[in-house]
């Protein structure tokens, strides 16, 4: 088995009393990839620090919308700098985030506008954070068609949606609420997703899957969203698992996997 977890937070202070046996247990679970997601300028670093010590751990470097009102042209040259330390493999998560609503929605657009220059401008994929927001998260990741490249993670579907954002160019991540009773629309959208339009996360401490469901996330459980997957595109978890890391590596520019 060869799995990627394409968005935790192991780098939050929910696994500092235990970072270590995470990871082993989710090298022990086949993951060979954990990509962690920086959500402000602190955690950003210490994303970067855990990935430059921690063989199977890359980094990202963002800003999330619930703190967009931070954004500033300094942040921006603040997290342009982090960007180009080793084992940075996307800018982001930004994004829109009307369901919390926890910035001003022109700041939420400010920050995700910046974060999408930054990453064309770095060469680098954007992890885009959505909630509630599709319609202005696709015209705007629209707008700049062709130069970014959008990983919408936490995909919720439906297949429809699916279809747009991939039409786009997006690369869509599962998580761990493909594994929730009522997620049918999402499970029917993954059915038909084609190979390489989307890949596996779990978005560590939160949205834990059924099976766990109330506790603490951690990366070997992408492996319980490898096997939903699997079961709704009747397919085997190896197959998903391939193609589903082959898909990551691919778009953050990773060879081999960690050990
Ligand atoms: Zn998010
Ligand atoms: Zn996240």
């Amino acid at each position: 088995m060869d799995l990627f977890d394409t968005h935790a937070h192991v780098q939050l202070s929910a696994f500092d009393s235990d970072r270590d046996d995470v990871m082993a247990r989710a090298f022990a679970a086949g993951v060979r990839g954990v990509l962690n997601v920086g959500i402000d300028v602190p955690s950003s670093l210490a994303a970067v620090a855990v990935a430059e010590n921690t063989d199977l751990c890359w980094a990202t470097v963002g800003l999330h919308p619930h703190d967009a009102a931070a954004w500033t042209p300094e942040l921006a040259d603040e997290l342009r700098d982090i960007a180009g330390r080793p084992r940075v493999g996307a800018i982001g998560e930004t994004g829109l985030d009307y369901y919390r609503d926890l910035a001003p929605r022109d700041s939420q657009e400010t920050a995700f506008r910046g974060q999408i220059e930054l990453s064309i401008d770095l060469g680098l994929p954007l992890v885009v954070h959505n909630r509630d927001a599709t319609d202005d998260v696709l015209a705007i990741l629209g707008e700049y068609a062709g130069s970014v490249r959008p990983l919408l993670h936490c995909f919720g579907g439906p297949g429809d949606v699916a279809s747009r954002a991939v039409e786009m160019g997006c690369v869509l991540g599962i998580g761990g609420t493909v594994t929730y009773p009522k997620s049918q629309a999402l499970r029917d959208a993954v059915a038909v997703l084609p190979d390489g339009s989307f890949v596996l996360e779990t978005d560590s401490p939160w949205l834990t899957p059924q099976f766990r469901r109330g506790r603490r996330n951690e990366p070997a459980y992408v492996a319980a969203v490898a096997e939903k997957v699997a079961e709704a595109r009747g397919a085997s978890v190896d197959a998903v698992a391939a193609t589903t890391t082959q898909a990551a590596r691919s778009l953050f520019s990773i060879q081999g996997g960690g050990a």
